[in-house]
């Protein structure tokens, strides 16, 4: 029986039990839960991150205009900015972020880790560490694994969707998935990974879901890129060996309860927050009607 990621405690005593390391507990996870093995499970992930790749690359080459026009070649402008605000690689990171979220505005194709609003995080953080520390394409996918292992435990323990938990679960789990790839890259140890997770976590609490207009755009974008930015604070912090104190686990319940007694309106319906400013409904207004004028006249409604 494999172990079903459940926790981070369990999921740490498993591969101490088990004399495997976290990656392969993840990859018996894929063999017998979703019968594919090991090469099978590689060979998915390396196609998963060729379309990351892609995705920063598009969206720093193409135009990336959404239909809303709220989101207008950003990412663009960020890396061609001439002043660095701490160095060029942190502008790299953001911009890359912005980038591939940009692209999932813009209807191009993206790998929702954890999710489609969420998919800049991962990209912009992986390509930046790569870059920046000469890592291989093998141990980049060995990371993506650890990530989707504590997305598992996050979505058992709390959610990873923006309707059932707010932000923090979305953006929140890709910062968190993105904290620990990080540390395993650097060789952080498991509680380090783990420490990455809950400090992350810890930074991301109680972010609400308010799409200005109903459209993953505004906030979202953005929140992609100080997301990249939290994981990779959190995991400068944990690989320096300073704890969470709270432990992940607990940390991850914490979101869930914060996640469940969230008002229905911070949870994607656009009825709060940014979405329910003055600007987010004039602008929510104008793309309604801009949608029911282009709509033929066999959909109009009667
Ligand atoms: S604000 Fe809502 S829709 Fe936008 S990224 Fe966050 S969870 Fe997703």
């Amino acid at each position: 029986m494999a172990f079903l990621f459940d926790s981070f405690e369990g999921w740490k005593k498993y591969s101490d039990e088990q004399h495997l390391s976290l990656v392969d507990v993840v990859l018996e996870y894929e063999e017998t839960q979703k019968g594919h093995n090991a090469d099978d499970t590689r060979k998915g992930l390396m196609k998963a991150w060729l379309v990351m790749k892609d995705a920063v690359h598009t969206g720093l080459e193409e135009d990336m205009t959404s239909r809303s026009g709220m989101i207008n070649n950003g990412a663009k402008k960020v890396y061609r900015y001439p002043k660095a605000v701490l160095s060029r690689e942190f502008q790299q990171l953001i911009a890359r972020a912005l980038a591939a979220k940009e692209v999932n505005s813009c209807m191009g194709r993206v790998v929702a880790a954890p999710t489609a609003g969420a998919s800049g995080i991962m990209p912009g953080v992986l390509y930046t560490l790569q870059e920046i520390h000469q890592i291989e394409d093998s141990k980049i996918i060995d990371a993506m694994l650890i990530s989707a292992g504590i997305a598992l435990i996050m979505e058992q323990k709390a959610s990873i969707a923006g309707a059932v938990g707010g932000c923090q679960a979305e953006t929140g789990t890709a910062a968190a998935m993105g904290a620990g790839a990080i540390v395993y890259c650097l060789d952080g140890n498991t509680e380090q990974i783990f420490n990455g997770v809950a400090i992350t976590v810890q930074c991301m609490l109680g972010l609400v879901c308010d799409p200005v207009a109903g459209l993953v755009e505004i906030p979202c974008v953005v929140r992609n890129a100080s997301a990249a930015a939290i994981a990779n604070s959190s995991a400068q912090i944990a690989l320096a060996d300073v704890s969470s104190v709270i432990p992940v686990d607990e940390v991850i319940e914490a979101m869930g309860e914060i996640g469940a007694s969230m008002e229905t309106r911070y949870k994607e319906t656009a009825l709060g927050g940014l979405a329910a400013t003055k600007t987010g409904q004039a602008i929510a207004k104008r793309v309604l009607i801009r949608d029911i004028e282009i709509l033929p006249d066999e959909q109009m409604p009667a």
